[in-house]
């Protein structure tokens, strides 16, 4: 067992030192941890904590610039269950860069537009996505297709399941040393923490958990063996206080969602009799054919989850990286799905990030610092804005009160919404994972 060693620096050290735009205050102080190691701990060049969409994109993104990586996972195995995501343009030009773009498309349907009805089935707004953007692509793809896909691509070895980050120090030699909960050490150069809404790499930088936002969703995927008969288009439900929406993702599954307000997250419920019970609950005076999709639903695609976000304020939320470590997608930015943009922008953030630091790996700690900087101020100005914009959008979709809901159904949705300015948060400009190392 390696000797510790500890002593503290604070965050502000030269050593440590990063820009955060717009910054007014300093953001709250982390203490690292300064520990020695001894002999029996595993050397590494960029572990990535987190082998979910995150975390696999940017190790297939370093993979295809020439750096390997070590992935944690603390699963036994890639997250099976799961239902679907709902994918734009943005993400779909990164899987391009990542060279599985094609073999998704040719999975999943691509889904042509959009019908915004009421609970009693009034149709408020239907739109086709071409007609609001000649390159806008949208298709929902199964989480464990996408996960799968994205793990293929990695070189045998590269993930390590069963391996739960338990602690995260800094040692001496300005590496960073993570503790597994099987008793692993493995010292690393750049630790890459893409661990989700919970993230213990983000803890550890200083940032706050993620805030419940008042809201909770119910989601699953309607399984048709005989081919289910929907349009490809996102059916959207808007009620008082609860929303709904099911959309085909392929020949034989529907995805669907209710998201509904409650002052509390609530148990954790895992049963799918008493998920699917509560579900069709909520729905029960609405048009019966969402309740058949849920009705189609095997037990394990069915979840409820509490909605969260974090809102990375200048000046008082820390920066995303830190001596060394750095944090990617959910870990980094929760948001709620409102916009369907969470795993969206976890792509982006991996080519961004391996793009910045595959060439500082060589130079030394200094580029590496410089190259986890820039990808801050780069990623920095778009996430936050949409996580906000997340946020209202979800708080508009959920009121309650009947007037307010009246004008939204009557005025906002089928008057004022301008189409145009709705998906131009799609828009991403995708480089070229070139190789700079051989
Ligand atoms: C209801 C809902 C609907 C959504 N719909 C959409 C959508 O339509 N489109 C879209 O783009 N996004 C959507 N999202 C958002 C999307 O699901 C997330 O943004 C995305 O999954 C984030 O991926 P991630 O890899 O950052 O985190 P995760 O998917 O949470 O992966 C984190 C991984 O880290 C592992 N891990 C955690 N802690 C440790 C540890 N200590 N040690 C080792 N491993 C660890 C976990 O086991 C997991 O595998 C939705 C989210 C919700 C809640």
């Amino acid at each position: 067992m390696a000797a510790i060693h500890s002593s503290f620096i604070p965050l502000n050290s030269p050593y440590l030192e990063h820009t955060f735009p717009n910054r007014r205050k300093p953001a709250k102080r982390t203490k690292l941890t300064i520990v020695s190691v001894g002999s029996d701990v595993r050397n590494e060049e960029v572990v990535i904590v987190g082998a979910g969409i995150a975390g696999l994109s940017t190790a297939v993104s370093l993979h295809r610039l020439g750096v390997r990586s070590l992935v944690l996972e603390q699963a036994e195995s890639l997250r099976s269950g799961g239902t679907s995501l709902t994918l734009f343009k943005n993400g779909w030009k990164v899987l391009d860069a990542l060279g599985v773009g094609d073999e998704l498309r040719s999975q999943f349907l691509e889904v042509q537009g959009m019908v915004i009805k009421t609970e009693s089935g009034r149709e408020l707004r239907s739109f086709t996505f071409k007609e609001v953007d000649q390159t806008q692509e949208v298709r929902a793809v199964e989480r464990r297709t996408l996960l799968d896909t994205l793990a293929k691509q990695l070189p045998t070895g590269s993930i390590c399941f069963s391996s739960k980050l338990s602690k995260i120090e800094k040692d001496k030699d300005g590496q960073t040393l993570l503790q597994l909960v099987n008793g692993t050490q493995i010292s690393s150069k750049v630790v890459i923490g893409c661990d989700g809404i919970r993230s213990s790499v983000a803890k550890w930088m200083g940032f706050s958990d993620p805030k419940y936002v008042g809201y909770c969703a119910f989601r699953g995927l309607g399984v048709y063996p005989d081919g289910q008969p929907f349009e490809q288009r996102v059916n959207y439900v808007y009620g008082q206080g609860i929303r709904a929406g099911y959309v085909p993702v392929s020949s034989t599954k529907v995805y669907w969602f209710v998201c509904f307000n409650s002052p509390s997250p609530g148990p954790k419920v895992t049963d799918p009799l008493v998920l699917k019970k509560q579900t069709k609950e909520l729905i029960k005076t609405w048009p019966s054919e969402l309740q058949n999709i849920v009705d189609a639903t095997p037990d394990d695609t069915i979840i409820r989850t509490p909605l969260v976000d974090r809102w990375l304020w200048p000046g008082f939320s820390p920066p995303a990286s830190l001596g060394g470590a750095v944090v990617v997608g959910d870990a980094w930015h929760p948001m709620t799905p409102n916009l369907g943009q969470g795993a969206c922008c976890a792509l982006e953030d991996a080519v961004v990030l391996a793009q910045k630091l595959a060439p500082a790996l060589e130079a030394g700690p200094l580029a590496i610092e410089d190259a986890l900087s820039s990808y801050q101020n780069e990623r920095w100005p778009r996430i936050f804005p949409l996580t906000v914009r997340a946020n209202v959008v979800g708080a508009v979709l959920q009121l309650e009160n009947p007037v307010v809901c009246a004008v939204r159904d009557n005025l906002l949705v089928p008057k004022l919404i301008r189409l145009g300015p709705m998906l131009e948060h799609t828009n991403f400009e995708c480089e070229p994972l070139l190789q700079t190392r051989v």
